[in-house]
């Protein structure tokens, strides 16, 4: 049987465990259970589902500690990110059993002497959740809940970078008594996606790349299902002139190096005035330098490792790619000598060309491309200047000004002077080759897992 080898890329690439690929077989018949499983788990109702998941959500808050040692592990995040993760991640499990039930519920659209029509939100059925290894725990989380609450069952491939995690879920899942068939999981690379996306299924909702994403878009538009597709960004931050520097070099150093760069909707392009660049720049490297590259278990540490092997030499193609075409590094952060492993220098650049790799791909790592304006339409055209339309974000304490500039960006969120729009209360997705569909919301979100159906009858 193959094998999908998990590594620990802070450590030398140091071999942490393995687990066994599905074949195509097992893929086959965890879809088949999960069929014959969803007209059950529709009819159990949402407050059963509820009551059946609440123990699966008390034993993941049991167990965060294990869930933060295992992101330390098989990413690299920091312990303190990975701590936030865990503990953030349990609680929107929490969040998504809360908010349910109000954002589902029947809907009188009509009614009169004679007839009532009613929306009914039905589960698709079976939502193949195909999930990244950024916030492997998080992206699981997201993916499976609101998709199980609102009566969908799951078939859930997490990515093979982090497949203990995966063997993680499908342990705490298992622990409970869910009805057979409703939760299941395979394990691979893009292969054993790709063969979950082609069974019968009738959902997708996918959190990654744009190129899987696009071949996601394709399968489903053969079989005429509906999908969510989260995927990459490159987020334009752009900073007028009248700002409070040290306040938006923390905001932006942030943005950009939290989980080493490895957010998709994290700053990756900064765009700031003329004639206060130098001076941002300047305060920017002075939060750089106050923060500890190191291993991720150290508490103190703020930037580790990178994921893998493929993204650094990724990284480092980009950025070669920069400097060829005469970029020039502004500020660096060396990396420690007794660090081995998928290890890159927090790095910001200037003297950015459109031409360059690092300006029109997403840039997955602890790299900042800075370009400069002098005037806001010139602000506006760079910050659109991108395939993608996550997030974006403004820095100006002029608010008429602020809020016309976000009004003009291309984005699914825009966050004004460091103000972050991370609350499941707002929807969250991209315009353009970010992403189709809604994450989180009181009702959005719920409502994009659901079919609807109105239903008319008279009195
Ligand atoms: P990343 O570069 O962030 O790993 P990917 O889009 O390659 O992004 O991976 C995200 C998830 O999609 C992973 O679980 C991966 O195995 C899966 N995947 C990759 N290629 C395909 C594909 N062609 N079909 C379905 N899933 C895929």
């Amino acid at each position: 049987m193959s094998k999908l080898i998990s590594t620990n890329p802070a450590d030398n690439y140091s071999v942490l465990g393995e687990v066994n690929i599905s074949t195509s077989f097992e893929i086959s018949e965890k879809v088949k259970k999960a069929n014959k499983a969803k007209l059950l788990w529709k009819e159990i109702g949402t407050k059963k589902r509820i009551e059946l998941l609440k123990p699966i959500r008390d034993e993941f808050e049991k167990r965060e500690k294990e869930i933060t040692d295992l992101i330390v592990k098989e990413i690299g995040k920091p312990v303190t990110q990975s701590k936030n993760e865990a503990k953030g991640y349990v609680e929107e499990f929490r969040w998504f059993m809360d908010n349910v039930e109000f954002a589902i519920k029947d809907e009188v659209t009509y009614q009169d002497k004679n007839s009532i029509h009613k929306i009914v939100y039905e589960p698709f059925g079976v939502a193949a959740v195909i999930t990244p290894w950024n916030f492997p725990f998080g992206m699981a989380i997201w993916g499976i809940v609101p998709n199980l609450l609102v009566g969908n069952t799951v078939v859930f491939k997490i990515s093979e970078e982090c497949p203990l995690m995966g063997k993680f879920i499908e342990e705490v899942f298992l622990n409970h008594k869910l009805p057979p068939g409703v939760f299941s999981e395979v394990y691979g690379a893009g292969d054993v996606g790709k063969k979950l996306s082609k069974e019968n299924i009738n959902f997708i909702w996918f959190t990654g790349s744009t190129k899987t994403g696009r071949s996601l878009y394709k399968t489903a538009a053969d079989k005429i299902i509906k999908v969510i597709l989260e995927m990459g960004g490159s987020n334009p931050c752009v900073v007028f002139e009248d700002i409070d520097f040290k306040k938006a070099a923390e905001s932006i150093y942030n943005r950009r190096f939290q989980n080493c760069g490895q957010v998709c909707d994290s700053t990756k392009r900064l765009i700031a005035h003329k004639s206060i660049v130098n001076n941002l720049i300047e305060e920017l490297k002075k939060v750089l330098e106050s923060k500890q590259i190191g291993k991720p278990g150290d508490s103190k540490t703020n930037i580790s490792s990178l994921v893998a092997k493929r993204q650094l030499d990724l990284l480092k193609e980009q950025v070669d790619d920069a400097l060829k075409k005469g970029a020039k590094i502004l500020a660096q952060k060396s990396v420690p000598g007794d660090l081995k492993g998928a290890y890159f220098p927090p790095t910001i650049l200037g003297n950015i060309s459109k031409d360059m790799r690092v300006w029109n791909e997403e840039v997955f790592g602890p790299v900042l491309p800075v370009v400069t304006f002098k005037t806001e339409e010139e602000a506006i055209e760079l910050a659109n200047d991108t395939v993608y339309g996550l997030g974006s974000s403004v820095f100006s304490k002029d608010k008429n000004r602020a809020m016309r500039v976000a009004s003009r960006i291309e984005a699914g969120n825009v966050e004004i002077n460091g103000s972050s729009h991370w609350t499941l209360l707002n929807p969250f997705g991209g315009y353009k080759n970010s992403g189709i569909g809604r994450e989180h919301g009181k009702t959005l979100g719920f409502r994009e897992l659901c079919q609807v159906k109105v239903i008319s009858a008279s009195k």
